[in-house]
């Protein structure tokens, strides 16, 4: 079968064995894999955990066909996605169901042969069945979906209540999809850079789009369309978010951050205001096996619609291009997917 490794400024397709399965894992023939910024960042030379070496194979967005192995909830033929980290299940944070926060958990396309490949092996207690749902779009769930469900359930948004996206790309967008599906009466608005976003935006019938260059005045003019907010979600709007994001929450309203970045957080504002108006000042990270499962209901439901969320499909023996496509970032970029 092939698969693609990467190592610093060279990815190559490869050919090799099947993986092997132990107990309690199974084989998946992968129908779409999609890439997202850690592909690029593999690419660039990204530091890698302790015990990982390069050459790595990566992709973590994975959906397919499940070939062997199986429990009573999913079996061999089922179409499926797969959750990209595998906690170890025994420490604290897993107990208290925050297995995102395991500090021995594996990732998917990192520390395991990961999903842009003709087959990979995975937990089967780490595979969600979604049947009927296009590969391409289910391979979105993983971390693009799953990920903004996390960020949406830490912005603990009351019924009726107000969200503000800053980067309303990507993850951003599917922020404000959710906030839409699981509430009607959610009021959303959107901070983005580009028209080609504020049209997506406006396509999916989500809130206000507020267009800027860049992020200065955007507190202004979310305060003046829409009032201040009971939460604000940052994605891959950076550091620089912050200090525009705080001036828009409401009081006990909460910041919640989802890119990671070495950049100092500069806050602009005063001890003062953070503790008389109690504002909460969360990161999101990546999702729980809980999270996949949300949002691959909501999409079986008929209630989440993702076409729009993929831009780009390309086939495995063009991998390089996939992930050449973040760096280069063309107008209406949304999801990369990887077909093998
Ligand atoms: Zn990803
Ligand atoms: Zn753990």
């Amino acid at each position: 079968m092939r698969f693609v490794e990467v190592s610093p400024g060279q990815i190559d397709v490869r050919d090799g064995p099947r993986p092997g399965v132990s107990a309690g894992w199974g084989r998946v023939r992968v129908e779409a894999c999609g890439v997202c910024g850690t592909d690029l960042h593999l690419f660039e030379g990204m530091r890698l955990p302790r015990g990982v070496a390069y050459p790595v194979r990566p992709g973590h967005e994975v959906a397919g066909v499940l070939l062997d192995g199986g429990d009573d909830r999913v079996g061999p033929g089922d179409r499926v996605v797969l959750h990209p980290v595998l906690p170890c299940g025994a420490c604290a944070a897993c107990a208290a169901g925050r297995e995102n926060q395991c500090r021995t958990a594996g990732v998917l396309g990192i520390d395991h042969a990961g999903g842009l490949a003709d087959e990979i092996a995975w937990p089967t207690a780490r595979i969600v069945p979604v049947p009927g749902v296009p590969p391409e779009r289910a391979a979105v769930l993983p971390d693009a979906v799953a990920s903004a469900h996390h960020a949406l359930r830490l912005t603990a948004l009351p019924r009726g209540g107000s969200l503000t996206v800053v980067g309303a790309g990507g993850v951003g967008a599917h922020v404000l999809q959710l906030a839409r599906v699981l509430d009607p009466d959610a009021r959303l608005t959107a901070v983005v850079r580009s028209t080609g976003t504020a049209d997506r935006i406006e396509r999916l019938g989500l809130g206000v789009a507020v267009v800027g260059g860049g992020l200065d005045g955007a507190a202004r003019r979310v305060l003046e369309a829409s009032g201040p907010q009971d939460a604000v979600v940052e994605y891959g709007a950076g550091a620089a978010a912050a200090a525009e994001a705080l001036p828009m929450l409401a009081r006990g309203g909460r910041l919640v951050l989802g890119s990671v970045g070495e950049d100092e957080l500069v806050l602009g504002t005063t001890l003062t205001t953070l503790v008389t108006r109690e504002l909460r000042i969360l990161g999101s990270y990546a999702s729980t096996l809980a999270d996949l499962e949300a949002v691959a209901e909501l999409v079986l439901a008929g209630r989440l619609d993702l076409s729009e969320s993929v831009s780009h499909l390309v086939p495995l023996a063009e991998a390089e291009r996939a992930i050449r496509l973040l760096a280069e970032r063309p107008p209406g970029l949304a999801r990369v997917v990887v077909t093998p």
